[in-house]
């Protein structure tokens, strides 16, 4: 089967593919000649997800699917939400958003959070939603270096670790994304048989 991934991100896109397996054959954005910036304006990590993929099946006619994911604090909330790669602004950069969230959350003694995935994939005209979450706490300085994003300041369940500490096969294992492409990967597998 042939799909589409709706994002523009060679690297990302390669990743995915692997995870998913070499019986699907997955084409980024650009791979189709999609050059266009997909504006996600959703409320939602499902809504964004959703409006990717709609975006994709709409205009190209391909079976695809695309992926949102989030922070979401319990005591703020839920934020930073769908806005956690802009939390701090426009220019999007990780240490303005983690300096952000750990003063919003000074003095807050509830610092649960996860961070979820959303996948939204379109086969035939018809879509399909799957999730992965990942919880933890949002501890009150940063630790570790590997990673991306929010990784420094979360730590996941059973672990005394943060996520930037660990090593990216065992983040891999554990991880939101991880959780929500294996149940794609066997939804996809299933429906081959
Ligand atoms: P995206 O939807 O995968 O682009 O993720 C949106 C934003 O969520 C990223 O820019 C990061 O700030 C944050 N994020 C997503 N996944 C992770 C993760 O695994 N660790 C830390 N931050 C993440």
């Amino acid at each position: 089967m042939n799909l589409v991934f709706a994002s523009h991100n060679l690297n990302k896109t390669k990743e995915i593919a692997q995870l998913i397996g070499n019986s699907m054959s997955i084409q980024s954005l650009d791979e189709i000649g999609c050059l266009d910036e997909i504006i996600e304006n959703g409320n939602t990590l499902r809504e964004n997800a959703s409006i990717k993929s709609n975006f994709i099946f709409s205009n190209y006619k391909m079976n695809c699917f695309a992926d949102d994911t989030g922070l979401l604090v319990e005591s703020l909330n839920n934020e930073p939400g769908v806005f956690s790669a802009r939390y701090a602004g426009e220019q999007k950069n990780a240490d303005d958003n983690m300096n952000l969230l750990l003063k919003k959350l000074d003095g807050i003694s509830n610092r649960r959070a996860k961070f979820v995935t959303v996948i939204s994939l379109i086969i035939d005209g018809v879509e399909s939603f799957f999730e992965g979450e990942l919880c933890g706490e949002i501890i009150t300085e940063k630790k570790g270096t590997k990673g991306f994003g929010y990784d420094p300041i979360f730590m996941p369940d059973s672990y005394s670790i943060t996520l930037a500490e660990m090593d990216m096969n065992e983040k891999n294992k554990i991880s939101h994304r991880a959780i929500a492409f294996n149940k794609l990967k066997n939804y996809l597998l299933e429906k081959e048989c």
